[in-house]
């Protein structure tokens, strides 16, 4: 080889490598939020209209499963280390009825999914117990880890008049048919159509936040105590998202079907929500952040037991 011949064959190779290296970055690394978000989370309009008569009382929380992810495919720019994830499902109580956020998968779904840890039957068991005493059934996104705990149950005829749907959640056919929520099903359940905030329940507002999917929302709950909590869903799957400030990698959000700019701005807003002192009082919790859910059970702000 001349050494002409070779230095074209170095230049090549280099820029063959730098080109990987920056597609590497393009679509693993890179997810920044924006400087200020656009996204319309207004506490003071949530507080209003959560109201301030028969809020509810407190909220319990259960694990259902648990699992792992690579840090690269929860955050931007992560590793290989794995981050843990946790499914797990919400009971928002009231002096005369309950409500339950995200009543997650059955352990035949939970098993034949990639990241899948170990599986909890005493929660499954206690959420269906909660569940059949449920006047609502709300789903943070239309997936079937926030929806099989309703569609594998074996009370499912009972429970889906209890199980309220958001319009874009229902029109998402295909996810709710991969949740195992068939057309006869879809036609027994709540439908809701609303735009911006709308109050559900005294104290629990929804708040839509299309992104993750197309029906995501978040749910703003005020209890009788003052205590503020937000569910946000899967809008981030960690507080790393929020520590540093970046969002799911580009080829994550693309083979998720997500809407990676929406989700970036919503992200800023959360990121921002926390920052400032007295906004900071509401407390996040993130459907699959189990460690943040047991903060607050230690901090005796969410039970650890449903009723
Ligand atoms: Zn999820």
């Amino acid at each position: 080889m001349t050494r002409a011949r070779k230095t074209q064959w170095f230049t090549a190779l280099a820029m063959t490598l730098a080109a990987g290296w920056m597609f590497k970055i393009f679509l693993f690394d890179f997810s920044p939020l924006p400087p200020t978000s656009t996204y319309p989370l207004d506490l003071d309009r949530l507080r209003s209209l959560a109201g301030d008569r028969d809020l509810p009382l407190r909220v319990n929380s259960v694990r259902i499963a648990d699992g792992a992810f690579p840090e690269y495919v929860v955050v931007a720019g992560g590793n290989r280390t794995p981050v843990p994830m946790a499914w797990q499902t919400f009971q928002v109580v009231y002096a005369d009825k309950t409500v339950i956020i995200d009543p997650a998968q059955d352990r035949a779904r939970h098993q034949a999914f990639k990241f899948a840890g170990a599986y909890h039957d005493e929660g499954w068991d206690s959420m269906q117990t909660a569940l059949a005493r449920a006047s609502l059934i709300l789903v943070t996104a239309e997936h079937w880890d926030h929806l099989a705990g309703v569609t594998a149950s074996a009370n499912v005829e009972l429970l889906l008049p209890h199980l309220l749907l958001n319009e874009k959640q229902l029109e998402n056919t295909t996810l709710l048919e991969e949740a195992g929520l068939d057309a006869g099903m879809r036609a027994k359940v709540q439908s809701l159509a609303y735009e911006g905030a709308h109050a559900v329940a005294p104290g629990m507002v929804l708040l839509p936040a299309p992104g993750h999917t197309q029906g995501s929302q978040m749910i703003y709950v005020r209890l009788q105590d003052a205590e503020e909590l937000l569910f946000v869903g899967d809008v981030v799957w960690s507080t790393l998202n929020l520590e540093r400030r970046a969002g799911h990698s580009r080829l994550v959000a693309n083979l998720s079907g997500e809407d990676r700019e929406r989700m970036a701005d919503q992200t800023r807003a959360l990121v921002d929500l926390g920052e400032h002192a007295e906004r900071g009082r509401v407390h996040l919790l993130i459907a699959h952040d189990g460690a943040l859910t047991d903060e607050l059970i230690a901090a005796g702000i969410v039970g650890d037991k449903l009723e």
